[in-house]
């Protein structure tokens, strides 16, 4: 677990905390914070982490990107997004055409990508397409597409004719594109819903072939899973220790008001919570180095963790008091940008039913 860390790995996680209070916690968020984090995560050798290594990139693995989040989120810092460079995510390995004009700018910040999963809410039909020639014509839309305002492209799933369900690289200024509403959400990210009107798009603009799309959408959502949890727990630990601060604070009577065995009771429970959540995270990051299929791992962890910090900063409001909700109070922000987490990359019922299938139907899976 965390204890079992190699030397090198100590060293990267004090770095990370370095990093944390020196770039991090001195900057507010602004474009031109965002561009001096960037620069100073280059210098630190954290930008890179995330890209493949055939791109510059160091390809860190699941423990060391873990270890990383763990420590920057425990700081609980601004701008904690401008950290780590944009990963390939679907577009990992593809060929040409797709790795000259879309991987390459990507990686190098040159060009934006959003991820087109989730269907608008009055969708008939999953968003389709017909092959006419060496084009797809696409029409739908996607209702959901994080920072779509500013996309590029989409990497969307699209149910093609005869090929089944296949990613497909959608340019936004195409001609048949349309965003239909933009708008931010409780976390303060903000997200685009696109309509795809007969837009035609060259077939070499498929992701992988035929049947490989929803595996690879699958795939990025993993990745993005396991991120999730490690933030979460390094949340869980900046909002202990801001309420064991809070607790042995003096209150009203006199007395340290972490002296009452009732609050003694329930920040108890939510140390364990996060110990139980922390342990979990580290283990899965080691089974997916070991190279281990993790899919049901990474959806306990997602599941758990996410929803453990919504319930741990949930009571630390309730033991701070009214003063915690006082807007711009750091439990009030944390308690709004937690709770998307238990609905983005997978709401949490979805994935329980997700992770039965994954024992009861298909025998994977570990306690
Ligand atoms: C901050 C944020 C960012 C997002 N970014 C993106 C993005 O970039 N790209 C993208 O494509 N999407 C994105 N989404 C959308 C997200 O993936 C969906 O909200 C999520 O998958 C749930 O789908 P839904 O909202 O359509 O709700 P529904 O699927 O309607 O589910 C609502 C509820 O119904 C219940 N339910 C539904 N189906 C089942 C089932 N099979 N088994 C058990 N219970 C079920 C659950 O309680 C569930 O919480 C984002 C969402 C958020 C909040």
């Amino acid at each position: 677990m965390p204890e079992q860390l190699t030397a090198d790995q100590q060293t990267l996680a004090r770095r990370a905390a370095d990093f944390a209070r020196d770039e991090l916690l001195v900057r507010t968020p602004s474009p031109g914070s965002r561009d001096e984090v960037i620069k100073a995560s280059k210098a630190a050798g954290f930008y890179t982490m995330t890209q493949p290594v055939e791109f510059g990139g160091q390809a860190a693995s699941a423990l060391d990107l873990t270890i990383v989040r763990d420590e920057l989120s425990a700081h609980n810092p601004p701008l904690l997004d401008a950290v780590f460079g944009p990963g390939p995510g679907v577009l990992a390995g593809v060929a040409e055409p797709l790795a000259t004009h879309y991987l390459k700018p990507l990686l190098a910040g040159e060009k934006r990508a959003g991820f087109g999963f989730t269907e608008p809410e009055d969708a008939q039909r999953h968003t389709w397409a017909e092959l006419d020639g060496d084009e797809f014509v696409i029409t739908g839309g996607k209702g959901y597409v994080t920072g779509g305002a500013d996309a590029d492209f989409i990497n969307t799933l699209v149910d093609v004719e005869g090929r089944g369900k296949t990613m497909i690289v959608i340019d936004t200024e195409a001609t048949g594109v349309t965003i239909e509403q933009k708008f931010a959400s409780l976390d303060g990210s903000h997200h685009a819903a696109f309509r795809f009107d007969k837009v035609r798009v060259p077939t070499s603009h498929a992701i992988g072939g035929a049947g490989q799309g929803l595996p690879r959408a699958m795939r990025q959502i993993g990745d993005t899973r396991l991120m999730f949890a490690a933030q979460c727990i390094g949340l869980m630990r900046w909002t202990l220790s801001y309420l064991a601060e809070n607790l042995n604070s003096i209150g009203r009577n006199g007395k340290p008001r972490g002296e009452s065995e009732v609050m003694r009771l329930r920040y108890a429970d939510l140390r364990i919570r996060a110990y139980a959540a922390r342990s979990m995270v580290y283990r899965t990051a080691r089974l997916a180095d070991r190279g281990e299929n993790i899919v049901n791992e990474g959806i306990a962890c997602k599941v758990f963790a996410t929803e453990t910090i919504g319930d741990i900063v949930d009571e630390a409001i309730q033991l701070v008091g009214g003063n915690a909700l006082i807007l711009g109070h750091p439990l009030e922000a944390l308690y709004r940008r937690v709770r998307s987490l238990r609905l983005a990359e997978g709401a949490s019922d979805i994935l329980r039913v997700n992770l039965s299938r994954g024992k009861l139907d298909l025998d994977m899976g570990r306690i």
